[in-house]
Order: C-alpha cells, then sequence, then structure tokens
C-alpha cells in the first residue's frame, strides 16, 4: 500500500499556503467564528492504521455529516419503510432548497438535503421523547467511533434553533402536507441537535469505518449493519452527499462521502479506508473547498475509487 502517512503529510503541505480560502458558514452565528485556516484530516484503513495531519484532533461542528448517521439508525428502526418517506434522487439544487419539496407534495428527494433529514429525524423520533432521540443518537455515534467523549455542543444547537428559519418553513411545509408525524418543534430539536455534534477528524473516519469494512467496525469487531445495507448508504453518499456539488464530487474524488457546512467531509474507500477532511472555507455548493481538494489530492495519489481501479 501506499505510504499513507507521507501522502497526507504532503497534503497538508501544499495546502497550508491556500488555508482560509472559500467562505464560512455565518447564517448559523455560532458557525461565523470558527478560524477560517483550520485544516485537519485522519485516514483510518480497514486494517486499523491512523494517519492523521495538522488539526485533526481539533472537534468541529459535523453538521450535515450527521445525516448519514441519523439515516443508518432510521433504516435500523424502519428498514425499507423509510423509502415511503424520503427518495433516493439526487436533488441538483442547494441543500435547504424548498422549490422541489411543492412539487413533490412534500416527500424531500433525498435523506441528505435538509428537508430529507428532517423527514429522517422524524423517523428517529418513533416512540421516544426529542431527548430520548437525541441520547440515542449520541450513543450510536460514539459506539461506532468508540469513542465516549463524542458530545454535542449545546452552543451550536441553539445558535441554529434561533436563527433556523429555513429549516422551521421546510418542516412546517412537510407537515402541511401530512408528512411529519411529530410537532416540528421536537422534530428539529432532534435535527439541530445532531447537526451540532462535535468531532475531530479522527473520531468522524474511526465512526464512517464500518462503510469502508462492508458493514463491521473492523476496530471493533461490531457488526453495525448488512453488507447490502453499508452498500446502499454508500451509493446514496456518492450520488446525494455533497447537494448540487456531488456530480463533480464523484468526478473529482471518486468515492461516496457526506459533507456539512461545519468544513467537514467524511469520504469511504470501501474495502480500503475512511477518510475525514476539516477545512471551514467553503466553495459555492456549501462543501468544504480545501476538504473536497484534500480528497481529490488523497484519490488522485493512492488510485483509490469506486469506479475502477
Ligand atoms: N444544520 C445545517 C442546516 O440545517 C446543516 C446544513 C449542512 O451541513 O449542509 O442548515
Amino acid at each position: 500500500m501506499a505510504d499513507l502517512q507521507a501522502i497526507v503529510d504532503e497534503i497538508h503541505e501544499e495546502l497550508t499556503p491556500r488555508l482560509g480560502e472559500g467562505k464560512v458558514a455565518d447564517y448559523i452565528p455560532q458557525l461565523a467564528h470558527i478560524d477560517p485556516k483550520k485544516f485537519g484530516m485522519a485516514i483510518v484503513t480497514v486494517d486499523g492504521e491512523i494517519h492523521t495531519a495538522g488539526d485533526a484532533e481539533v472537534p468541529f461542528s459535523i453538521q450535515s455529516i450527521s445525516k448519514v448517521f441519523t439515516l443508518t439508525l432510521a433504516l435500523g428502526k424502519h428498514g425499507e419503510t423509510t423509502w415511503n418517506r424520503v427518495g433516493r434522487e439526487p436533488s441538483g439544487s442547494a441543500f435547504n432548497s424548498i422549490v422541489q419539496l411543492e412539487h413533490e407534495e412534500g416527500k424531500p428527494r433525498n435523506p441528505f438535503i435538509n428537508a430529507g433529514a428532517i423527514a429522517v429525524s422524524d423517523l428517529v423520533l418513533a416512540g421516544h421523547t426529542p431527548r430520548e432521540a437525541i441520547g440515542e443518537i449520541v450513543r450510536f455515534v460514539r459506539y461506532l467511533a468508540d469513542d465516549e467523549t463524542i458530545a454535542i455542543d449545546p452552543d451550536v444547537a441553539k445558535s441554529e434553533q434561533a436563527t433556523g428559519y429555513r429549516n422551521f418553513a421546510l418542516a412546517n411545509f412537510m407537515r402541511s402536507f401530512g408528512k411529519l408525524t411529530h410537532p416540528v418543534e421536537h422534530v428539529l430539536g432532534v435535527y439541530f441537535h445532531h447537526c451540532a455534534l462535535a468531532m475531530t477528524c479522527t473520531q468522524l473516519a474511526r465512526s464512517g469505518l464500518f462503510l469502508a469494512a462492508s458493514g463491521r467496525n473492523p476496530l471493533t469487531g461490531h457488526t453495525v449493519v448488512s453488507r447490502q445495507r453499508a452498500r446502499r448508504i454508500n451509493a446514496l453518499m456518492l450520488t446525494c452527499g455533497h447537494y448540487d456539488g456531488s456530480g463533480d464530487f464523484a468526478y473529482r474524488v471518486g468515492l461516496p462521502g457526506k459533507s456539512g457546512v461545519g468544513g467537514g467531509i467524511l469520504a469511504v474507500a470501501p474495502g480500503k479506508a475512511s477518510v475525514a477532511v476539516w477545512s471551514p472555507g467553503l466553495n459555492r455548493n456549501g462543501n468544504s473547498l480545501l476538504g473536497s481538494l484534500a480528497l481529490e489530492m488523497l484519490t488522485t495519489r493512492t488510485g483509490w475509487s469506486v469506479f475502477g481501479p
């Protein structure tokens, strides 16, 4: 195998002069304060090797990357009936767009745009209070990463709760079509809290490892999902994980990935490794500018791709 430590060090070094490029998300006031020059990268291989560079041990707001974990939980609870509530098609629209929802009568295109993730939060809430559902999500992520220290940043959750007008609009719109079964405040309480999970690149890469290893976390030996489900979650990450930039990410990086407006990206190289990067400056689609570039450099240098050897 390529010398992965040398590769992550090179990527970090080559990108250092560019740190600060892109635009930090400021529509969530608490995220606007983040130092735009932060950069972290962590690779965890299916053999358990860990390679990191830069700020890989600094926690950041994982935001929409959490949608991979809530989808996994919802599929565990509801199985294929999950797809009665949310579709599996790329949206081609912005992460917080409301336009398609009207045409499609409140059924969001996929579980990774905001509307879709809000529908998934509604599914995770089934049979629980919001507090229990949030607790279940945190426990699940801790179990995936095998790290009991992972927690939600309450200030980020509050900041979003106070200013999440778009998400309230999306949720109310879905509720008007009868597509949410719980009160909007409860569903959004769950949604805002899982988006506010704070994790380091290393924790994130560890928590995504089951997707690179056929559903089983090779570090803990736990089977998280079936082989088929892992493949299917990867398929959704590939087609929908970067909003209206998903095609470009597939073209340039060639791996399933999920981004968040905190500047993180989780990428999965099946059979090889799980990779997390963090650089807060975003491109115009709301995906980390240097994070995508770092992953493109990584896959160019390692030859990792889901599209061919
Ligand atoms: N919590 C963010 C929002 O709802 C998530 C968006 C993202 O990470 O893309 O606006």
